[in-house]
């Protein structure tokens, strides 16, 4: 039987909840044992994938292509595991299901209320991957902060499924704040009071509570927090503000956070940590031995989690390559064919982001045609690549109108087309490609150098594709499909040979990164970046170029 760990969040949103809840799991699965996440989302979209990024940040897909709050995208890349549609549950697919059930006459003669069946809905998704004794461990985070009316539902569906399962069986972690008042120079442990016992009246009283703060927490303070809050003291766990997520594990560890959850689950066995791959990764991410700077061209760029994936993936992909990458935020609404050369000639690559709708699109078309003419490497993902087969055709192909029909329905000129199956579907909620697909690889080609094997399976979040009436006229002109999915033919990768570094790809492969198997694309990218520097440094000193001959 699988034991289970509640994460709930006090004081402010925004601490870091995923990153805590990823850490402790990483410190579980590195002691052996079989550890997964869920995160419960308290709002009524039935997924997020219906929410505009700048409202919540990225919308993360898996494998099986249910579209997630992006806190599994963290479970993935700490983890190396995949998780799937059972991993995210909010209010609204909880209240689908027991309409759907009402429906069906399945509660015929009683009244349907929040309790019992609302939680009991919620009681049965959270013991749900523990089941089948694939896990040892069920993390579930629960999303907002304790005293939300949205959460209630939650916390006390967690209220009782402790009096339900044996007392070793869980434990909850509460993760707070610890302000710290300057002019008093002192830091504060009465809002972390004011939540613990926020949650106690909601029914829960937490095992263990993890301190978000600037300054150290002195035995004495821990103590107090310990006393108020009525917690041992040694499950009172600082969480400092870290230089970089990847660190939030160790200094956990060093906290005993991992010790504490197992002792209190009754878990005597285990072993030292095998954290040997983190390590090294964590050595190569603070001490890089070159930089590079990378354009992202987007328009979500105000709100940093709206690319958080591709973002992430740089950070492992800069680590592999022992390369500091630093991130540009280029706005495609602001590129004009007058400053581009101003706006993108200090990179060393670029990338055009995913996206949707019209606005900033010219802006992007633009800069893809600046690395197609300048030898600046380039990658587009998803909304990028089809950006970098309209630049194609308008300015290779002499197709003045080429676009894609997302943009202008009645192009004359329809490059990237709605996919034949998305005609029919007016609803918008999961109906996109979503999901992992097989992708066919050429042999001769970059993206078959890149990963090395073929095919390969990434996944997706999209509507429209390349149309392949027009391939052959591409591929004369020296576009080359190098990628397509065996049974439909749909191009998946676009390349130039001619170019030293030029991809685009209709998957996104910042899906399936994690610090253990950095995805290749974006690590080969990087050392594409890594030439192109080196490339202007000679160019500049022609004295470099003189050694180097
Ligand atoms: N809007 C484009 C489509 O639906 C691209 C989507 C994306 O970038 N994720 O095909």
């Amino acid at each position: 039987m699988a034991k289970y760990i509640f994460v709930t969040g006090g004081v402010t949103s925004s601490l870091g909840k995923g990153i805590i809840a990823a850490s402790l799991a990483k410190l579980l699965q590195a002691r052996g044992l079989k550890v997964t996440i869920q995160k419960f989302d308290p709002y009524i979209n039935v997924d997020p994938g219906t929410l505009n990024p700048y409202e919540h940040g990225e919308c993360y897909v898996t494998e099986d292509g249910a579209e997630t709050d992006l806190d599994l995208g963290h479970y993935e890349r700490f983890l190396n595991i995949f998780t799937s549609q059972a991993n995210n549950v909010t209010t609204g697919r909880i209240y689908q299901t027991v309409i759907n059930k009402e429906r069906e006459g399945a509660y015929l003669g009683k009244t349907v209320q929040v309790v019992p069946h609302i939680t009991d809905e919620i009681k049965r998704r959270m013991l749900q991957l523990g089941q089948d004794g694939q896990y040892d461990i069920i993390i579930t985070e629960i999303g907002g902060t304790v005293g939300d009316i949205e959460s209630l539902p939650f916390v006390e569906a967690v209220r009782q499924l402790q009096w339900e399962l044996p007392e070793e069986d869980s434990v909850v972690v509460h993760l707070t704040l610890i302000p710290y008042l300057k002019a008093a120079k002192e830091l504060k442990t009465k809002p972390t009071q004011h939540s613990v016992k926020m949650l106690s009246q909601e029914g829960v009283h937490p095992d263990i509570l993890v301190c978000r703060t600037e300054k150290p927490l002195m035995p004495e303070l821990r103590r107090k927090i310990a006393l108020f809050c009525n917690v041992k003291q040694e499950a009172v766990i600082e969480a400092a503000d870290a230089p970089t997520i990847y660190e939030v594990p160790l200094a956990m560890m060093r906290e005993k956070l991992d010790i504490i959850c197992m002792k209190k689950l009754n878990i005597s066995t285990y072993n030292e940590p095998e954290l040997t791959k983190w390590k090294e990764f964590l050595d190569k991410l603070k001490y890089p031995k070159s930089k590079v700077t990378i354009g992202l061209i987007g328009k979500y760029l105000e709100l940093q989690d709206a690319y958080k994936s591709i973002l992430e993936s740089f950070v492992h992909a800069g680590a592999m390559n022992e390369c500091q990458v630093q991130v540009v935020n280029v706005h495609s609404e602001f590129i004009t064919g007058d400053n581009v050369a101003e706006k993108l000639g200090g990179l060393d690559g670029l990338v055009v982001a995913p996206g949707f709708g019209h606005r900033g699109v010219e802006g992007k078309i633009v800069a893809v045609r600046y690395a197609r003419e300048n030898n600046l490497p380039f990658f587009g993902i998803c909304l990028g690549m089809q950006m970098a087969v309209i630049e194609f055709a308008r300015n290779v192909l002499g197709l003045k109108e080429a676009h894609s029909t997302e943009m202008d329905p009645d192009s004359k000129e329809p490059v990237i087309d709605l996919m034949e199956e998305q005609k029919k579907i007016t609803a918008k909620g999961g109906t996109m490609r979503l999901g992992a697909y097989t992708c066919e690889l050429k042999k001769d080609s970059l993206a078959y150098k890149i990963y090395g094997y073929s095919p390969i399976s990434e996944r997706h979040r999209h509507r429209w594709e390349f149309n392949n009436k027009y391939l052959e006229m591409f591929e004369n002109a020296g576009m080359m499909a190098s990628g397509k999915n065996p049974s439909t033919g749909l191009v998946e990768i676009i390349e130039l040979p001619n170019h030293p570094f030029f991809i685009g790809v209709q998957y996104h492969p910042e899906l399936k990164s994690t610090v253990e198997n950095p995805q290749p694309i974006f690590v080969h990218f990087i050392k594409a970046a890594k030439a192109y520097t080196e490339r202007k440094a000679e160019v500049k000193n022609p004295l470099l170029q003189s050694e180097m001959i």
